[in-house]
């Protein structure tokens, strides 16, 4: 009988395959995905990049990486792929197994930050409120100063409100969040 053949990366493409739903292994590496990401231009890892390392099982380099906590889950990159892979939840997965291992190191630990402050804000009011999301931010990564000089700028322009514009849907969103943190603690 033949053996079926193995690779030193295969144990943790599976474990992303079986913790996402998404087949990572039938990615035609087209970067269809990619080429539609709008971080694509700020970002150290296209998404297209991402299938790529997870196939070749580049598990720490994968899971220390900047990209993984820039990705804005906007599901242009699911919607996008001819092979029906949803590459958001992958990305998601990435940030899960990244935050279990302690993977994101503390120069890293910006983007975690960002992440965090981002959907705590979410949760609250059902839309980012971003006044509050970037003071969380700043005070997690206790980087105070950085673009602060640009604030005045986007509150002329009221891109920066003072107070939350909450959403209708606050209750629904509220409850995706109670879901989730349900399915993770079981
Ligand atoms: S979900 Fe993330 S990786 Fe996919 S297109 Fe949006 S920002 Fe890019
Ligand atoms: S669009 Fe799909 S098949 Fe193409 S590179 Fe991205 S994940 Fe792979």
């Amino acid at each position: 009988m033949t053996e079926k053949l193995q690779w030193a990366g295969e144990k943790f493409m599976r474990e992303v395959e079986a913790r996402s739903g998404a087949r990572v292994s039938s990615c035609l590496q087209c970067h269809k995905c990619s080429s539609g990401c709008p971080i694509g231009p700020e970002t150290d890892l296209l998404s297209s990049q991402a299938m790529r390392m997870i196939h070749l099982g580049m598990e720490e380099e994968l899971l220390g990486s900047r990209g993984i906590w820039l990705c804005a889950s906007c599901q242009t990159c699911s919607a996008r792929c001819p092979m029906g892979i949803d590459v958001a939840g992958v990305m998601d997965v990435l940030r899960m197994m990244a935050v279990e291992r302690k993977a994101a190191l503390p120069d890293k630990a910006r983007g975690r930050h960002f992440h965090r402050s981002f959907l705590g804000s979410v949760r609250r009011h059902g839309r980012v409120f971003e006044l509050e999301m970037m003071a969380i931010y700043k005070l997690r990564s206790m980087d105070l100063f950085r673009d602060m000089d640009k604030a005045p700028k986007l509150m002329k322009k009221s891109k920066l409100p003072l107070l939350p514009n909450r959403s209708r849907s606050a209750g629904e969103v509220r409850k995706v969040f109670r879901n989730a943190r349900k399915e993770e603690e079981r």
